[in-house]
């Protein structure tokens, strides 16, 4: 199936062309013919699947006839992290090239006089982090009962966050008919009850099985004393060719000893977590991106959905809590064809955490 094929207009299919999209990803052929009928949406994919323009294409199409109006957006997209809705705007950005449609950007960290400007000349789309939303309606200077068009994103990311009540209450101050999006990387039990009751008959489409893993990912398990972990890390990064890499840690204040460690050791690295404020976390994702750092120390909320190609290696310096973390970790390398090899370091005490990744993915990790 191609672009053409899904009912886009032509300033959308010339941007995505430019954008070098050569043919739908699986979401986008399955999503986007839906919401331009107005469906709702329950969908189920993870990052990587082209989840990001399966909604920011149609979204775009179905707003641009009508018109703005100050401090009243007419469509409102939720991420749960900054770093997320950062790269939702980016998309929306290359997507929109040739139409005018008028985005504003809500998230913290950033100056409210900036946002606030945009706001009052009118956006078509807003695109926020919950908290930081809030805060602009209770100042008064934003008011959502004009949205006609709502997108979670990360919806089972917004849960571990702790983000549901304030979803609950934007919920309340947005009208009733509308059409809303719900996407999450899985759909437990919990996900889909607070699905129904943003939700009316959504048509369900699921990509991608989230605890599968890629073949082209080689992940070993490598047994180490708690002692020697920082060690044990930095003789991995020597054996092999990082070309970029990105290193997970469980907990912020290991980011920032491993960070200091490798920096002694003369490797090229930055951190990310939710500690560091906006400018360094962007800082630090630009030195990444443009290479002049070959390693990003990060945790799981602050990496999260954060699109970043060719990363040769992951390394976890620790086993994830969560064992879909562990399977989202990894699966940032192996990505589109290409071979990717994944480290995690453990300890005697991470027995029940791997027990239960083996439980997710089905087969045993391989140890040594
Ligand atoms: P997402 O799942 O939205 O985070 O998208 C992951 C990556 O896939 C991003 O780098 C997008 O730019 C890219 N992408 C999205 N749609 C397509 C497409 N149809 N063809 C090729 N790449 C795409």
């Amino acid at each position: 199936m191609k672009f053409e094929n899904l009912g886009l207009c032509k300033e959308v299919l010339s941007s995505i062309n430019e954008m070098g999209y050569t043919k739908p990803t699986e979401i986008q052929k399955k999503a986007i013919p839906d919401i331009l009928m107005g469906r709702d949406i329950l969908g189920c994919a993870q990052t990587g699947t082209g989840k990001t323009g399966s909604f920011i294409m149609p979204l775009i199409e179905i707003l641009n006839c009508g018109k703005s109006k100050s401090r009243m957006p007419r469509s409102l997209i939720l991420a749960p992290t900054r770093e997320l809705a950062m790269q939702v705007s980016e998309e929306f950005n290359s997507i929109n090239k040739y139409l005018k449609l008028q985005m504003a950007l809500l998230i913290g960290g950033v100056s409210f006089t900036e946002q606030d400007n945009k706001l009052s000349k009118g956006v078509d789309v807003l695109i926020a982090t919950p908290g930081r939303l809030l805060d602009h309606i209770q100042r008064g200077k934003v008011l959502i009962k004009d949205v006609k068009f709502l997108v979670i994103d990360e919806a089972d990311r917004m849960l571990d966050m702790g983000f549901i009540p304030d979803i609950i209450k934007i919920n309340k101050l947005l009208p009733k008919i509308r059409q809303t999006l719900f996407f999450s990387a899985t759909l437990s039990h919990e996900i889909r009850n607070i699905g129904k009751d943003l939700l009316i008959n959504p048509k369900e489409i699921t990509v991608d099985n989230y605890s599968s893993i890629s073949k082209n990912i080689d992940s070993i398990f490598i047994k180490a004393n708690n002692k020697n972990k920082m060690n044990d890390l930095k003789t991995l990064l020597n054996i092999e060719t990082v070309r970029s890499a990105v290193i997970f840690c469980n907990k912020k204040t290991d980011i920032d000893k491993v960070n200091n460690f490798l920096q002694k050791n003369n490797f090229k690295t930055v951190c990310l977590h939710g500690n560091l404020d906006q400018n360094l976390r962007i800082k630090s994702l630009e030195k990444f991106k443009n290479r002049s750092a070959e390693i990003l120390i990060a945790s799981d909320v602050a990496a999260r959905g954060i699109d970043i190609n060719g990363l040769s290696h992951v390394f976890n310096f620790d086993v994830p809590n969560n064992p879909e973390d562990y399977v989202h970790r990894i699966g940032r390398t192996g990505r589109a064809g290409n071979k990717g090899k994944a480290y995690t370091i453990f300890d005697k005490n991470d027995e029940k955490n791997i027990f239960l990744i083996e439980k997710l993915i089905k087969k045993k990790v391989y140890k040594i």
